[in-house]
């Protein structure tokens, strides 16, 4: 005997969806904002969940900006949020580095861009990489041999518009020369929305070179893995206060991707809601290709707003 999930239900009575949690985790591409643009609706709904007590909380898979550059972002949008209440997988990944007790004196080795230096830099972590490796190539003359600093302990690779083969080749490197250095990916979405034109390779590419040239498995801190949800939770990680040690149950997670969004909040025992203002229409929803089931949909989260019990 096998159970399936049952199938999703238009979000019909948010003010009983919102009753029954204490914690809303939003992503934030295509639930928050677009690209630059804010979503209808956001500053109201965010005020209104905070006036019931509500705790809020930002996710995003995009590794390209620090924890502090998104709180400007925020700002720039006309949005009242605390930097602390914002886990980007830049962030995500110093945070997993603090969490296994790396050491400070080696150092880290960056595939991406300036959100996980920044991140990495406020952890006290020494790193080499990232945007200034994005103009250098390997001069290939007979009998070249490229050298590498021993002391990379970890590298991490996340969405990386520079990427280049010397950052490959020395990624590479520092993981094939060393076995116990650790190979950890900020997300691995396969596609992002840089514009609404069509679909760009996503911070999975970059993932997948190193994962190719390696044959090693990155330890993945972005939706839909655990990492986030358990830092949240407090649950095996004991690195924050307990401002957010609560029962995961008592949480829903709000998103617009099934393979990131949804998956992370059903990996983290979380109620569901899919939001369609980002990349899954309804049809992907329903299709009998999709395997991914929220508890609920709705076009956006302002419908919090007009969605009352009859
Ligand atoms: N990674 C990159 C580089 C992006 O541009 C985006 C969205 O714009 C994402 C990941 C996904 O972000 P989120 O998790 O907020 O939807
Ligand atoms: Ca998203």
């Amino acid at each position: 005997r096998f159970t399936t999930r049952a199938s999703p239900q238009p979000l019909t009575n948010a003010d009983e969806l919102i009753g029954s949690v204490q914690t809303f985790i939003f992503d934030c591409d295509g639930v928050i904002w677009k690209g630059d643009k804010l979503i209808d609706g956001v500053p109201e709904t965010l005020d209104l969940l905070r006036s019931k007590g509500k705790r809020l909380v930002f996710v995003t898979n995009n590794s390209t900006k620090s924890r502090k550059q998104y709180g400007k972002k925020f700002e720039t949008l006309g949005l009242n949020v605390n930097e602390e209440e914002i886990f980007a997988s830049s962030f995500a990944a110093a945070a997993y580095l603090k969490s296994i007790n790396f050491p400070k004196d080696k150092k880290v080795y960056v595939i991406g861009e300036e959100g996980i230096l920044k991140e990495l830099e406020l952890a006290g972590y020494q790193y080499l990489g990232g945007p200034e490796d994005g103009g250098k190539k390997i001069d290939l003359k007979p009998g070249f041999l490229m050298e590498h600093d021993e002391n990379v302990g970890a590298v991490v690779v996340g969405f990386d518009r520079n990427v280049n083969y010397y950052k490959i080749q020395y990624g590479t490197l520092c993981i094939r020369e060393n076995p116990g250095c650790l190979f950890i990916a900020t997300n691995r979405d396969a596609v992002t929305h840089l514009t609404d034109a069509q679909e760009w390779a996503g911070g999975g590419s970059m993932v997948g070179a190193i994962r190719g040239s390696t044959q090693r498995e990155p330890l993945v801190v972005g939706k839909p893995s655990t990492f986030m949800m358990d830092y949240l939770a407090n649950d095996q990680l004991n690195l924050i206060n307990d401002r957010f040690g609560i029962l995961k149950s008592q949480i829903c997670m709000v998103g617009d991707r099934l393979d990131t969004d949804i998956l992370f909040g059903q990996n983290g025992g979380c109620k569901t809601l899919l939001v369609l203002s980002g990349v899954t229409t309804l049809s992907v929803l329903q299709s009998p290709n999709n395997s991914i089931q929220p508890d609920f949909y709705t076009n956006k989260i302002s419908d919090f707003l007009s969605l009352k019990a009859t």
